[in-house]
């Protein structure tokens, strides 16, 4: 049962409904400019009506839009004839189909087949027609018979030649794609969004609305490229026999011409060409929405020949759509760890892009301003390979009357304290460090995957602590009250034990996976892991100066100077000694890069030293290759002595002759690797 038909429903009214809804969509889409549907959405129409009338063949008329080319011409230009028709392209969405067309062709055409493999370049189709070598006319593809004139406009686009070299057809068409690149289109919505303008849905809306207009100093102006990928009418000139040699004619002549383009024997190649562009249509600067594949032998497309709508000899495979409809249910703001306000789409959920998408990002206020999308509209809703989802526009027409624009609040939705947005800047700032939303985020960041990886410590178990006020910054997870979290609804002693286990767990990840966790700003994976191994412990982070963080390779001025900040502050000082005392790792993957002046040496610390604990002294001779044993024996170079230290210690220091060392002894071992002799043997205290 085709979708959208009940039971018993009349097919001929269904017919007459699909067609007049596929006619208003066609228009809103060639003629406005302002589709109302997804492409996928407007397939889902025709290929409804193409079923009803395969069931039901009394019911096909030759002006079905299943039957011609879709579109039209506008008054607003001037009709062109095009001298060989402008076809469409039958589609497919599957592999078998694919392989099923490509065994027909092969069977049907006398002697090998060989095809060429070209890109679906989402964009405009474009007819260049060139008389005694001068471009003369470009037209839209219109009804396919009929085109639009736009001239004027297509000669303010650089990449198509004015004029053919020597040796050119006294008449030749060359058809192809006008499109607009990805940089272009984003740089194109960046002056869209910093003039206050609407911001345009894709690229391929973006290209036509570019193009189809009155005045070409604004075609001019939007950055327009080109790709040619056929001919239609020839007089004079070379003949050609195949496909690829067109192709390469007009590479010569100055056309562009997509250099993905490929010619392939047999369909194993073919299915390969096609799946290898499906899992890196990202790659390219500009959109394509699938592959198509073309009989290379012009002889052989002859014996073939063509469908009122599309040539028998070609097919295009469709990707799975990126872009889908949905309506917007309401826009949130949520707050960052860093305290940043990002505006998000709260969606009605749709399929799309593999995924179904509920949430969508708006990225900041500027951005929801320029795209003017509103709670209650028909929004386009976007999700291409493993990018976030993202929400493109409104479908104006269909926004209900009185809907109105959407206000970025001033105010935290999670600590009701006013938000910032400095001068410049396009993102707006909680700058309140108690905000329990940044409280939420900054916990639940430090326990995930990439940072501590502490499982059983997610976003919604991290906000019922820090509501509790069980949790008010990271520290704080390893003096949890676990009492407290046993009277939580669901944490039974396993719950508990888990968590707890898993806390301790976390205490020996390296250090970069707590530089990670501290969410300093501009600080990720790969800078923590560069600072961790130069700098090799975090006292040395803790002292370092943005100049000596600057120079460590992959970390930059910008990096230096955020962490240099950070440690600045000493709340957040407070919070890393809070750690170590909690037994979290502070020291790097590797040796630090200290001199290694008391390699082969030993020496004991015994008592309370003032410049040092236990344990910064002991990391102070591992870190310089020394060792530091709890006991004096004969290897021991020097024992160092701080206030009340173990009496059998010194003793036994005393007995084989020992150096010891007081504080400014030990200072003076760490920085020559040699016992000063002044210090030496100070007597029993
Ligand atoms: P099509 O766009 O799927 O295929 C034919 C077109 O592909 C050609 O006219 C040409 O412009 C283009 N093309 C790109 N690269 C090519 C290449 N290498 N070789 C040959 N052609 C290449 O078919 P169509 O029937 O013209 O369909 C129009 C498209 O417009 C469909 O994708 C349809 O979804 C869309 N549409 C959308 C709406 C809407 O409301 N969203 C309305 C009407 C049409």
């Amino acid at each position: 049962m085709p979708s959208g038909m009940s039971p018993g429903a009349d097919p001929a009214a269904r017919v007459d409904a699909l067609r007049e809804l596929i006619e208003h969509h066609s228009r809103r889409y060639y003629l406005d400019d302002a589709p109302e549907i997804t492409d996928a959405e407007f397939d889902a129409l025709l290929d409804e009506l193409a079923g009803l009338e395969a069931a039901h063949p009394e019911l096909v008329r030759p002006d079905s839009p299943t039957q011609r080319v879709g579109g039209a011409v506008s008054a607003l230009f001037t009709p062109v004839t095009h001298r060989q028709p402008m076809m469409s392209l039958d589609k497919t969405t599957s592999y078998e189909e694919l392989q099923a067309w490509g065994k027909r062709m092969e069977r049907y055409i006398s002697g090998e087949v060989r095809f060429t493999c070209e890109l679906k370049i989402d964009g405009l189709a474009m007819n260049l027609l060139y008389e005694g070598g001068r471009l003369t006319k470009a037209a839209t593809r219109g009804d396919g018979l009929v085109g639009e004139d736009v001239t004027a406009n297509v000669e303010t686009i650089r990449a198509v030649p004015r004029t053919l070299g020597p040796g050119a057809p006294d008449l030749v068409e060359v058809r192809g794609e006008i499109y607009m690149s990805t940089t272009a289109f984003d740089a194109l919505n960046d002056r869209q969004t910093a003039a206050g303008e609407r911001t345009f849905i894709n690229p391929r809306n973006a290209a036509a609305g570019s193009l189809r207009q009155k005045d070409p100093a604004v075609t001019a102006s939007r950055d327009l490229s080109f790709w040619s990928y056929q001919m239609g009418a020839i007089e004079g000139g070379p003949r050609f026999t195949r496909h690829w040699e067109t192709l390469e004619w007009l590479r010569d002549a100055g056309f562009p011409v997509n250099p993905e383009i490929r010619l392939l024997d047999g369909l194993e190649a073919v299915d390969e060409y096609c799946r290898h562009w499906l899992e890196h249509r990202h790659e390219l600067d500009y959109e394509i929405d699938g592959t198509v594949v073309k009989v290379d032998d012009l002889a052989q497309r002859g014996e073939l020949g063509a469908t009122s709508k599309a040539p028998r000899w070609a097919i295009a495979y469709k990707f799975p759509p990126e872009e889908r409809t949905t309506l917007l249910r309401d826009i949130m703001v949520s707050i960052g760890r860093t305290g940043k306000a990002t505006p998000f789409a709260m969606l009605e959920p749709v399929v799309v892009g593999g995924a179904t998408v509920s949430l969508a990002t708006l990225h900041n206020q500027d951005q929801v301003a320029a795209k003017d999308v509103r709670p209650g509209d028909t929004v386009v809703v976007r999700r291409a390979g493993d990018v976030i989802p993202e929400v493109r526009g409104a479908v104006l027409a269909a926004r209900p009357e009185g809907l109105a624009p959407w206000v970025f609040p001033s105010t935290c939705p999670a600590c009701g304290q006013p938000l910032v947005r400095l001068e410049g800047e396009s993102d707006t700032f909680c700058v309140n460090v108690d905000c329990p939303g940044q409280q939420v985020q900054r916990i639940s960041h430090f326990a995930s995957r990439g940072a501590m990886d502490i499982e059983h410590l997610g976003e919604r178990t991290v906000r019922a602590f820090v509501e509790a006020g069980l949790l008010t910054d990271v520290a704080d997870i390893y003096t949890l009250d676990y009492d407290r979290v046993a009277t939580f609804e669901g944490w039974g002693p396993t719950s508990v034990d888990n968590l707890r286990r898993a806390v301790d767990a976390s205490r020996d990840r390296p250090l970069a996976n707590l530089l990670v966790g501290l969410s300093i700003r501009h600080l990720g994976t790969t800078g923590s892991r560069a600072l961790a191994r130069a700098m090799g412990h975090m006292d040395r982070i803790l002292a370092a100066s943005t100049d000596e963080m600057a120079q460590v390779e992959g970390v930059g001025p910008v990096i230096a100077a955020s962490v240099h900040q950070f440690f600045a502050l000493q709340r957040n000082r407070d919070v890393v000694e809070r750690l170590r005392a909690a037994g979290v790792n502070m020291q790097g993957p590797e040796a630090p890069a200290l001199p290694q002046l008391l390699a082969g040496k030993s020496v004991v610390v015994t008592g309370t030293l003032a410049g040092w604990t236990r344990e910064e002294a002991e990391e102070a001779i591992k870190g310089r290759g020394g060792k530091a044993p709890g006991s004096v024996s004969k290897k021991t170079t020097a024992v160092v002595l701080g206030a009340e230290p173990g009496a059998a210690k010194l003793a036994k220091a005393n007995e084989l002759g020992v150096p010891v060392l007081d504080e400014a002894g030990f200072a003076a071992l760490l920085e020559t690797g040699e016992v000063p002799s002044a210090s030496q043997d100070p007597g029993p205290g």
